[in-house]
Parts: structure tokens; sequence; C-alpha cells
């Protein structure tokens, strides 16, 4: 009862409310009411085997399941919730996109002998701006939904390795290739691991991790996004 009473006294502050078309009227745990999050552009890209996502990689690396859960297209709500997620502290609409991530993945049949979850790091000078890393907090959304382990101490990020965005995709494929390291390597001897990232565009940065990966001799590199952009 008092908790009832502390929680409508705190909207009277700060408002709780759909992201997308401001209600009031939607779940406490989640960015967006359920129209709003009904409407949200999935891809079904999980259980669609060569999809979009899987012909990225063509020819450039070897993975066996790769997707992303929603299309990303300019001013639309999955922009926002990213956007929430990585500019705005916003941990609700990550752990919200992870498990919409998760859900798709639960329910596919490409992705049953996955035994640990990678986020794709950043460096140790933005996760101190930042405070977090974006795609961990993917994870940690995912397991909300689809209970698996996450690694994040093996795949790590070097110093001074972020803003590349403005650079063609070979030549960051060159440079990304030495941007990642690993630690204690062994322990993804045997693992069915999938790399966990925000947005796919180019498939770079995804492309330079699995090299990295590779190294280590995992059973299976698998990669899953929370939207792929148009
Ligand atoms: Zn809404």
């Amino acid at each position: 009862m008092i908790k009832k009473y502390l929680d409508a006294f705190l909207h009277l502050w700060y408002p709780h409310i759909c992201l997308q078309c401001g209600t009031d009227q939607l779940d406490n745990n989640s960015p967006l009411c359920l129209p709003c999050a009904n409407a949200l552009p999935l891809t079904d890209f999980c259980s669609m085997p060569n999809n979009t996502i899987e012909k990225i990689f063509w020819g450039r690396i070897t993975i066996q399941h790769a997707s992303a859960a929603l299309f990303f297209t300019k001013e639309s709500i999955v922009q926002k919730l990213i956007f929430e997620l990585k500019y705005k502290h916003n941990k609700k609409a990550g752990l919200f996109l992870g498990r919409i991530m998760g859900t798709a993945l639960k329910n596919s049949n490409n992705y049953t002998s996955i035994s640990l979850l990678i986020p794709i790091p950043i460096s140790r000078n933005k996760l101190r701006k930042r405070g977090y890393n974006q795609a961990q907090i993917l994870c940690e959304g995912i397991c909300q939904v689809w209970n698996k382990k996450i690694a994040t101490n093996i795949l790590l990020k070097k110093q001074n390795s972020d803003s590349q965005t403005h650079k063609d995709r070979l030549e960051r494929a060159g440079q990304d290739a030495f941007q990642f390291y690993l630690k204690d390597a062994q322990m993804l001897e045997d693992e069915n691991v999938l790399i966990i990232d925000d947005v796919i565009t180019t498939g770079a940065t995804l492309e330079a991790a699995c090299n990295c990966l590779e190294k280590a001799n995992p059973n299976s590199i698998n990669i899953a996004c929370a939207a792929y952009t148009l």
C-alpha cells in the first residue's frame, strides 16, 4: 500500500510516460506503452536462414547464425530507444530492447545451442564517460527472458580505438582487426558464443570482433544485434 502511494506521489514529479506517444498508461518496467510496443518493426531474421544480416558477413568471416531483432530507420521509435540507451542513461530502454532480442532468440531453432553471451566491448575511456556498456545492458535484458551466461571480461577493446565512424568499410575492417584482444581465451573453448551489439550497419566492428574470437577456437560464433540500419 505504501509503495502504491509512493509510486503515485513520484509519478506527479517524475511522470513515467511512453517514449513514443506520451501516455502514462504503461507498465513500470517498459519505456513504451503496449500499443507502441506492438507497433515495433520486428525483422523475424532470427528464424530466417540466409537472412540479410548473415549475408553481410558472407565471404568475410565464418559464423553460424546472425540476426537483428528490429529495423532501424531515422526518426523512428527504434532510433529513439537506441538513443535513450546510448546517450541518455536510460537502462530501462536497453533492458526492454534486450527482452525483445531474447524473446526472438528463444523462439528460434537456430540459437538453441548458445551457451555464452559476449557483449561488444567499449574502450575504458568510453566506459568511464558513459558509465556503462550499452551492449552489456542488452545482454542483461536478453537474460530476463532467456537465461544465459554473460562473459564481460574475455573480449576486450584496446584504448583509443573508438570513433571510426567516418572511415570506409575496408579501411575500418583493416584497422578494427587490431581493436580487440582476448583475456582468458581458454574459457571460450567448446562454447557456442553469441556476440551482442546494438546497431549493425556495415558489420565492420563485428567482423573484427569475430576475427579476434576465432583465435580462442570456440565451437561456434553467432551474432545478435538489437537493430539493423536500412
Ligand atoms: Zn505509446
